[in-house]
This record gives C-alpha cells, sequence and structure tokens, in this order.
C-alpha cells in the first residue's frame, strides 16, 4: 500500500495501561498499519504491541454473528433468536431465584461507555450488585490499599512524571516487559541520574541495571518495605516536618518495626541485609522518590497490606504529593482503571461512591428511575465458586477470558459449565467455547468512546473500520438487552453516554469528549474550568491526613505443604498480552513467543535431571500441568516462574481458594509446586 492513500484516525492503544496515542492507518475499511502519536503517556513513543499487533482487527477468526448451543453444540443464529434466549433466561431466573442469583462479568477491554451499561444494566435492570471484572484478580488491593492510606486507590503521579524522579523503587513490576513505554521513561530518567532500586523475585532487565537489586522470595514484601523504614528511623532519614503535618498512625508503625532489622528481614527475603540498607538510604535521601508496582506486589493473599506497606513508606519519607514521587501502581490493561471507575465493582457505584450509603444510592435512583439493592454483590473470586454451588444459575461475561485469567482453571470450568452462560467477545474464547450463548463485539478500533489509563487519563478511542459481520459494540449490544428487558434507554452514541456518567461522577464532572480531543485529562476533574489533576495529594494527602498502617509480614499458606516444595510464580512477557486472545493472531509475535515455558535454575535443574528443552510435569494441590523447561539463572533456586497467557498453563496450579481479607484477590504470586522430567 501507499501511505498516501491510507487515512489516519488517532485512537489509544488496546494493550496495556500506558494508553499510548497511536494513528491507524487504513485503507479499504483495514487497518494496514500503525504510527506513534504524541500523547501525554508516551510521548511519540509505542512498543512492539502497539506498533504491530493490530492484526487481530482483520483476522478471520473474529465472532461475526450470534452463536447459541443447540444440542450441544453452537450454531449460528440470528441476533433475535440469541436475544430472545437471553431474555427468556434472565425472566426465569429471576423469578426463580432472585436477582442475586445472577451475576455480571464487565471488562476492563471495553470503553467506559460499555463498563457504565454493564453496571447500570445488572444494578438498574436485573435488581443485583453483583458485578465485577478482573481488577479483582490484578488491583483490588491497589484500591483498597490506597483508598484506606490517601482516600485514593489510583497511581498518584504521572508515568512522564517518573523522569523527574531523583530515585525509583521498582517492586513487583517487571516494567520493561509488561509496561515498556513506562519502561524507556525510566531509563530516560537513569540517564537523568536518577538511582534505582529493583526487588523482585526474578532477575528482570532492569534489575541488570539497578543500584541495589534485592532478589526477594515470592511473599515477603511487607518484611522488605517494614525492614526499609527501620533503617530510615534508625539513621534518621525519614521527613519529621511532614509526619507531623501530614498524617497520623505513626507511633504504631515505628513500634511495629522495631522487629524488622535488616538482619531479622535478610532471612525472610533471602537477600544480603546490607542491601537492604543500601536500598533504604538511596530511597530516602534525596528530593523525590517513586515508588512503582504492579502484580508482584498485589497478586498475593496479603497484597493489600503489601501495598500498604509501600503507602507507609512514602508516607515516612514525605514522598507524595510533589513531581518525581509517588506511590505508582501500574495498572495491566488499556482500561482496567476506567474499569473501576465506572463502577464495575460490586460495592461502589461510579467515582467510588458507595452502594451501602443509603444517600449515594437514592441519588442513582432518581437518576437511573429503579429501585436499588443496598447489598454489596459478588466479587468475581465469590461469583465463581457461588456457580460452582449453585447458587449463581445465570452468569454474563463481557470480554473476559477467565477459563486462562483466573485461578485453579479446573474449578472454573466446573463452575462454568454448571451456570447458564452468556459471552460477548470478539473471539471465540476459552470461556466463549463453554458459553450457551455468543454475541459478537466489535473490537477498539471499531468504535468511539473513551479509555482511562493508569495514570488517570482519560483518553478518547475513535473508530476508524466497520465491525465485521453482524458484531456491533458491546455499548450497543446493552443498550439493546436492557430496552428488551422493559428498561427504556436510547443511546445514540458513546458521547450520549459519557455525558450522563459525568452527570452521576463528581471526579468525572469537567471532562466532556472535546475537553479531551488531543491529549486526556486525569481525574479529578469537578468542574469545565478545572485542569484535570495530574498530581494527586499535593499540599495533604486526599484523605486530609495519610493513614499509616502498621502491617506485620505472614508467609504464605501456600508454602506449608511439603508436597510441593518449590514455589511457583508467575507473570507476563513482553510479546503476549493477558490471556493473548489478541496478540496470538499476529504471526510475528508468534514466531518470538511461540510456547509455554517454565523458568527453572540451572542448580534444580540438575537436581532433577531437567535440561533446556525438556518437557516437565508441574503439579500443585489444584492440578497438573506439562510445560517446556527453560534452564536459566533468573530465578532463585527453588523458585520457577511460567508465563500466565496460555491456557492449560499456569492458572491450573494456582489456588483460587484462600484470598485477601480486605479485598479479595488470589495470591497468584505463590504457590506450593513439584516438578518433575517426563
Ligand atoms: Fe500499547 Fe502499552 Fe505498548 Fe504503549 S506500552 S504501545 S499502551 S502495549
Amino acid at each position: 500500500f501507499r501511505y498516501w492513500e491510507t487515512k489516519a484516525t488517532r485512537t489509544t492503544c488496546s494493550y496495556c495501561g500506558v494508553g499510548c496515542q497511536l494513528e491507524l492507518l487504513v485503507k479499504e475499511n483495514k487497518i494496514v498499519d500503525i504510527k506513534p502519536a504524541h500523547g501525554e503517556s508516551n510521548e511519540g513513543l509505542l512498543c512492539v504491541k502497539g506498533k504491530f499487533a493490530y492484526n487481530f482487527v482483520n483476522h478471520p477468526d473474529r465472532l461475526k454473528k450470534p452463536l447459541i448451543r443447540k444440542n450441544g453444540k453452537l450454531e449460528e443464529a440470528t441476533w433475535e433468536e440469541a436475544y430472545e434466549i437471553i431474555l427468556n433466561k434472565i425472566r426465569e431466573v429471576k423469578e426463580q431465584f432472585g436477582a442475586d442469583a445472577i451475576a455480571g462479568f464487565s471488562s476492563a477491554r471495553v470503553s467506559n461507555e460499555e463498563n457504565y451499561l454493564m453496571s447500570k444494566f445488572m444494578r438498574a435492570v436485573i435488581g443485583t450488585n453483583n458485578v465485577d471484572h478482573c481488577a479483582r484478580l490484578c488491583h483490588a488491593s491497589t484500591v483498597a490499599g490506597l483508598a484506606v492510606t490517601l482516600g485514593s486507590g489510583a497511581m498518584t503521579n504521572g508515568i512522564a512524571d517518573v523522569k523527574h524522579a531523583d530515585a525509583i523503587f521498582i517492586t513487583g513490576s517487571n516494567t520493561t516487559e509488561a509496561h515498556p513505554v513506562m519502561g524507556a521513561f525510566v531509563h530516560q530518567a537513569r540517564k537523568n541520574g536518577a538511582k534505582l532500586i529493583v526487588a523482585d523475585p526474578r532477575e528482570i532487565p532492569l534489575a541488570k541495571e539497578a543500584d541495589v537489586y534485592l532478589q526477594i522470595k515470592p511473599g515477603s514484601s511487607v518484611a522488605l518495605s517494614n525492614a526499609m523504614i527501620h533503617v530510615i528511623l534508625q539513621e534518621g532519614l525519614e521527613d519529621e516536618e511532614y509526619i507531623t503535618n501530614n498524617t497520623e498512625g505513626f507511633e504504631e508503625v515505628a513500634t511495629v518495626v522495631k522487629k524488622y532489622t535488616p538482619e531479622y528481614a535478610a532471612k525472610i527475603c533471602e537477600v544480603d541485609p546490607e542491601d537492604i540498607r543500601k536500598a533504604a538510604r538511596l530511597y530516602a535521601s534525596c528530593n523525590a522518590a517513586s515508588i512503582i508496582y504492579s502484580m508482584g506486589i498485589t497478586q498475593h493473599v496479603n497484597g493489600t497490606e503489601n501495598v500498604m506497606s509501600l503507602s507507609n513508606l512514602a508516607l515516612v519519607t514525605g514522598n507524595l504529593g510533589k513531581s518525581g514521587a509517588g506511590v505508582n501502581p501500574l495498572r495491566g490493561q488499556n482500561n482496567v482503571q476506567g474499569a473501576c471507575d465506572m463502577g464495575a465493582l460490586p460495592v461502589v457505584f461510579t467515582g467510588y461512591q458507595p452502594v451501602t450509603n443509603p444517600d449515594i444510592v437514592a441519588k442513582f435512583e432518581k437518576a437511573w428511575g429503579s429501585k436499588l439493592s443496598d447489598k454489596a454483590g459478588l466479587t468475581v473470586t465469590q461469583a465463581i465458586p457461588a456457580a460452582e454451588h449453585g447458587e449463581v444459575k445465570l452468569l454474563y461475561i463481557m470480554g473476559e477470558n477467565p477459563m486462562i485469567s483466573d485461578p485453579d482453571t479446573n474449578h472454573v470450568r466446573k463452575a462454568l459449565e454448571k451456570v447458564f452462560l452468556v459471552v460477548q467477545d470478539i473471539f471465540l474464547t476459552e470461556t466463549a467455547e463453554l458459553a450457551d450463548v455468543i454475541l459478537p463485539a466489535a473490537a477498539f478500533a471499531e468504535k468511539d468512546g473513551t479509555f482511562v489509563n493508569t495514570e488517570r487519563r482519560v483518553q478518547r478511542i475513535r473508530k476508524a473500520v466497520d465491525a465485521p459481520g453482524e458484531s456491533k459494540p458491546d455499548w450497543m449490544i446493552l443498550t439493546e438487552i436492557m430496552n428488551q428487558l422493559d428498561y427504556a434507554c436510547s443511546y445514540n452514541s458513546p458521547e450520549e453516554i459519557f455525558e450522563e456518567i459525568r452527570s452521576v461522577t463528581p471526579s468525572y464532572a469537567g471532562i466532556t469528549y472535546k475537553r479531551i480531543d488531543k491529549e486526556g485529562i486525569s481525574w479529578p476533574c469537578p468542574t469545565e474550568d478545572h485542569p484535570g489533576t495530574p498530581i494527586l495529594h499535593i499540599g495533604k494527602p486526599t484523605r486530609g491526613t495519610g493513614l499509616f498502617k502498621a502491617v506485620e509480614w505472614v508467609e504464605s499458606p501456600e508454602l506449608s505443604n511439603k508436597e510441593y516444595p518449590h514455589i511457583l510464580t508467575t507473570g507476563r512477557i513482553l510479546y503476549h498480552f493477558h490471556t493473548k486472545t489478541m496478540t496470538d493472531k499476529t504471526d510475528g509475535i508468534n514466531v518470538v513467543a511461540p510456547h509455554n515455558y517454565i523458568e527453572i535454575h540451572p542448580t534444580l535443574a540438575k537436581e532433577k535431571n531437567i535440561k533446556d528443552g525438556d518437557l516437565v510435569k508441574a503439579t500443585s494441590p489444584r492440578g497438573e500441568i506439562q510445560v517446556i523447561a527453560r534452564v536459566t539463572d533468573i530465578v532463585d533456586e527453588n523458585v520457577v516462574f511460567i508465563p500466565f497467557h496460555w491456557g492449560d498453563g499456569a492458572n491450573v496450579l494456582t489456588n483460587g481458594e484462600v484470598l485477601d481479607p480486605y479485598c479479595k484477590i488470589p495470591g497468584f504470586k505463590v504457590s506450593g509446586v513439584k516438578i518433575e522430567k517426563l
């Protein structure tokens, strides 16, 4: 093709939470190339996924017609036939078992407008708060932890703001692979002279260039944070003025960290105590230090306390409310922040307004014209067992693939086989294969709307090509279903839905499509003349005072079963995204990352007589998988790593039963396993 024959449409990348801006180049209703655009969060950069992995939009495997299950087989149907089956089943379940026997999974993949409608559909039309999405599996602990300590459960500073840091503490984030453009900004900060501390069980690429690298044992983060605070207090490196003027609860934390000497914590973390001292001094001795973390912190049965312990570190050093500092969770998916903001969570409406507050419930009842439930709904991790045990009878999944993303796949399969399952998606995913009805949806390049990136920036997505076959945008499907359930709504465009969102959401009230046409705006943005909030907690933390929360390290219960002596930890790789439904539709990606693997340290490999490329059986109390060995000293001797992207892979082994008590996130990052050569 010739570039001058293409039409460029600016939009937002549909992969990770960096939210890079790009231009889709279209010829004859087909995306033929992608060019980077200059956005606030990417400054003209794109990674390999954003630049090349667009073939999924054009892929012949896209769902083009509704499918219904007849005699055990999925067959093509008309929209009318598919809707009739769904509507009859919804009415039947509601009548026989009540609204709470229905649950909906919304999606971090779809737009804000679509998440808002899924929440409205479940709450105002079905009559239940059983709506959640996969943030439950990634950053539910961030929302729970930071909302309690700081008053806002989101990234405090901007993505490019990290360039102004004097020191960066990266823990539980393989930044250059999972959020590559953020990784590029970390490199720029390094060039500007920033010091780098990395704590991670795997020697990730950034560990090799760190000033201090702590190869911590999976599940030991609280001990590390407490020991760093111990050193900071012992050496007088705390910010006394900030603690006095802006915080509460300091004394309790100071008491708890007394026993976390570097020597004590080093035994728990399995690192050198001198490295803990070096890390604490580097973090606390500069003007602005940024904490960057991701699922190595959050995906634990004590994930919320991991997050609180990082918040303690920032509070004790006054590293909040200024450029180059902050507590910065990196959200995994393109719109996981937006899905949370839109109230695709069982305990809050949009903008984190609680469903248990009578005034808030009354406000939404007036806006939506329906009687609403004030009972907290089921999380994803509660709805799956409830489906298995017969309490949830109908599950409506929009744009999620729990058969790969959720822990303990064998149990997930049993649960999904038991319910009446509706799946709305762009491909026949592993989850859709189990559905009773499948509705074909439009992809990001085929619709208008908004995504919110990890720095809270609300940005536009724009239609560049037509959706294939009879597929439709999710917002249109939900609108049609709501109308057919006698709930009148007449949205003609995503902008109309967005106008409704901002009318009920104070933190979005000042954001309009017109204002975010070019650069987007970071919430909170309460009025149309407000510039947005790129940095939170300036002056004081949002909750008034920053709350120190004293937390103790507790060993993961997974490590008590001696029959499974090795620690499995899971994560992402550069080339694939999430359950790889999109990235595995790109030939080049499959050449560089064709199959699953398990990383095993050379010492363990020798003990088990395993060589690079051998087939290995990995077993946990939940199940067993076969996977190809990659012998490498990136991992420690007793730790193995499996990327979670592949089916019949890592999540067959992970535990879905034991959950974080605050937010119900599972402990994906620590599973007891045994391995043997096949
Ligand atoms: Fe897309 Fe993330 Fe890569 Fe940017 S860094 S191009 S948002 S996958």
